[in-house]
């Protein structure tokens, strides 16, 4: 009897127990959906993403690298990275520099010319003109001297086109000096000093109607500090574009004897530096501010990769051995063109 209630008694504990079990049971596959549910996102995202992502690439990637390189021809810095580098690179490099427009003079002012004969000479009329308009009403002797009305200048080159004189660079001249270059039929060089507005407002279109070119020397303050009476930046990027030549003629027109080289370089490389930021290519020509230099000038220009420099001093000879005294021929305020032409007729028949 009493094994009998003890077996009923048994049973509600067997009830309980599996009804624990059970329990654990849901709970466990509760917690291991849950755990799933969570890492489903995470493992999508690890499996899907890719493919959304670049969609083209995964499936075919060389033929995607290969049809890179061949359209990416347009982005240069694409094309280098890719295994086609060496035929797209050059032509495209020698496009660029057959196209480029200022070919002519922009090796000359790159290249220093290895002089073949530092004696040999060469005689040639470098013209030395200032102020290129009519003088004011009050104008003292010397701005008189120095000025050179449009009229008379333009009676000048009606001359020299008929003469057959044709206009050559400082570069030129050089080159010729150092490398006995060639140079054409009756070669004259057009010198401006200073820099003046009448520069830009007369004697440019009078050059460019007679299909000249000048040399123009500025000092770089009175631009710097927009001055009137002087060019602009903007003037001399024009000019320079049209193919005129632009010098240093110092920072401020001062007397440059004496002096240490610091201020030499301040005068000399500040000038130099400050056209060749505007016009983007190398100025190689001095003009000593009222014909006054010494020795540690000219070691300074030499130093400073100038090729040359040019003073008041009268005449036509020049040889390399010279460069950095290079005379010229003053033009004054009543030089007719007859006179000019008896100058010029000096020169060719000393
Ligand atoms: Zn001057």
């Amino acid at each position: 009897m009493t094994s009998i209630i003890r077996y009923f008694l048994l049973i509600p504990l067997f009830l309980v127990l599996l009804s624990c079990t059970q329990l654990q049971t849901t709970i466990l596959a509760t917690t291991a959906y849950s755990t799933m549910s969570d890492n489903e996102p995470t493992l999508d995202k690890n499996q899907v993403s890719p493919v959304h992502d670049r969609p083209d690439e995964s499936p075919t990637p060389k033929v995607f690298t290969v049809r890179n390189t061949a359209t990416s021809t347009k982005r240069p810095t694409y094309t280098p990275t890719a295994s086609a580098t060496s035929i797209p690179t050059p032509t495209s490099t020698l496009v660029v520099a057959t196209a480029t427009p200022p070919v002519t003079f922009t090796p000359l002012s790159m290249i220093e010319p290895t002089p073949i004969d530092p004696n040999s000479s060469l005689t040639i009329p470098i013209l030395m003109y200032h102020y290129l308009s009519d003088p004011p009403a009050n104008a003292d002797a010397i701005r008189l001297d120095l000025s050179v009305s449009p009229a008379m200048f333009n009676q000048h080159l009606a001359y020299l086109k008929e003469a057959g004189y044709q206009t050559i660079s400082l570069q030129q001249f050089h080159h010729a000096l150092a490398q006995q270059i060639e140079l054409p039929p009756k070669p004259i060089i057009l010198t401006f000093d200073d820099g003046y507005r009448d520069a830009y407002q007369y004697a440019f279109p009078l050059l460019k109607k007679y299909d000249y070119t000048a040399t123009f020397f500025v000092f770089t303050q009175p631009i710097d500090t927009y001055n009137v009476d002087f060019l602009t930046w903007e003037m001399i990027i024009e000019m320079h574009q049209a193919g005129m030549e632009f010098g240093s003629h110092s920072y401020t027109h001062s007397d440059l004897r004496n002096r240490d080289v610091a201020y030499l370089v301040y005068q000399l490389v500040g000038s130099k530096e400050a056209i060749e930021e505007r016009t983007g290519e190398p100025v190689r020509f001095f003009c000593y501010p009222s014909g006054r230099y010494d020795q540690t000038v000219i070691d300074v220009l030499d130093s400073a990769h100038f090729w040359g420099a040019v003073t008041t001093q009268w005449g036509s000879g020049h040889s390399f051995n010279d460069r950095f005294e290079t005379s010229r021929i003053r033009i004054h305020g009543t030089d007719s063109a007859e006179r000019l032409a008896a100058i010029l007729r000096s020169i060719d028949s000393p």
